[in-house]
């Protein structure tokens, strides 16, 4: 079928808006009709290549929508369920039996493979040739997407699917790190480094759990605004204070989530840990490697990785959209809608810090 999707055919390169053909769905597809899509940013790492995924390519991974069509083999979804689509993974390998399936063995090929497990694409330019698809199994930067039964999850038909898209990534990524790895509780204290999607999501999460201390940390003296309305209780603007200084007068924190992927700022998170204390490290950068002292580390601060928050997709989204709706989960005040046309636009304004997580409108619900 003829679908309008939004192109990158080279590293650095801008994005085209053009006319694709999306194959029909396999047995185990399913057919969304996209009406919106967040863009994060694993998307342009890739388009910097940080991470090294061919082109040219149909990017998009966060996708919500409306199922319009599914495949003979797939059992639980009907056309009209409205749907948010997140990363894909197995459903039969050890991590995903031990109910961890961001750490699913099939991760690369379900994912970043950019074609069918099977090898044939799913996406063809005007000339017939075979653009990358399959992109954490949507390539949602599209009109419609072919996803996956593991990677749909059906979501309540009252809240405002435009704006739930990036429920199956970022906002999933921090929130899920706060509610399945740190779970801080009143004595605990959360220093969150960057105020992105990822480290508000981190945030809000952090405040409904109860965190006695949350410090957040930007050079942005708007998202820091933003960060103390959603439950920030002390602020750093690096473009003005002294990191380092002003992490010991808080004492040091218990716990820091580390947005940028900066090995200088993760090198402050790590010595700004207390005893026993956690920094998790949850985003990449062009440096990636870091020193550290290893002393302090030996009394039991622990420096490690998350993926997507370490959550079972199908409990944390629905969690995530109910929480939006009782108003303790606020993701339209981080949001701003763009159309597929100015995707370009988008991804400046995403880069520039004056938009927190873009959004492209794809089509009306
Ligand atoms: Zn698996
Ligand atoms: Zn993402």
């Amino acid at each position: 079928m003829k679908i309008k999707a939004a192109v990158v055919r080279e590293a650095h390169g801008d994005f085209t808006v053009e006319e694709v053909d999306l194959v029909e769905p396999n047995p185990d597809e399913i057919l969304v009709k996209l009406v919106a899509t967040g863009i994060c940013h694993t998307d342009l790492a890739i388009v910097e290549q940080i991470m090294p995924v061919p082109m040219p390519m149909v990017l998009g991974h966060e996708g919500a929508g409306v199922v319009e069509k599914t495949g003979a083999n797939v059992t639980g979804f009907a056309p009209g369920d409205h749907v948010v689509l997140t990363f894909n993974t197995c459903g039969h390998c050890g991590p995903c039996h031990e109910d961890h399936p961001a750490y699913c063995e099939q991760y690369p090929l379900l994912n970043f493979y950019t074609r069918r497990p099977d090898g044939s694409a799913t996406i063809h330019d005007a000339k017939g040739e075979p653009l990358g698809g399959a992109f954490f199994y949507q390539s949602s930067f599209a009109t419609y997407a072919l996803s996956q039964a593991r990677n749909t999850i059906k979501v309540r038909k009252d809240a405002p699917l435009e704006l739930l898209g990036p429920l199956g990534c970022g906002l999933s990524t921090g929130s899920g790190t706060v509610f399945n790895v740190l779970k801080p509780g009143p004595e605990t204290s959360v220093a969150v480094f960057g105020t992105g999607a990822v480290g508000m999501s981190a945030l809000m999460a952090a405040k409904a759990m109860g965190a006695g201390r949350i410090v957040a940390i930007d050079r942005v003296e708007s998202r820091l605004e933003l960060a103390r309305e959603l439950g920030a209780t002390d602020t750093i603007d690096t473009s003005k204070q002294d990191l380092a200084k002003a992490l010991e007068e808080l004492g040091g924190v218990d716990h820091a989530i580390d947005t940028s992927g900066v090995p200088k700022l993760i090198a402050a998170a790590v010595a700004a840990l207390k005893e026993r204390g956690t920094c998790v490290l949850l985003g990449a950068s062009k440096e990636q490697e870091l020193t550290l002292n290893i002393l302090p580390l030996i009394s039991g601060r622990v420096i490690r990785g998350v993926v997507n928050g370490d959550c079972d997709p199908t409990l944390l989204i629905p969690k995530l959209v109910d929480m939006y709706l009782e108003g303790t989960f606020p993701i339209d005040k981080l949001s701003a809608f763009y159309s597929l046309e100015d995707i370009n636009q988008a991804v400046a304004d995403s880069n520039s810090g004056k938009t927190i997580k873009p959004i492209l409108r794809l089509a009306s619900a």
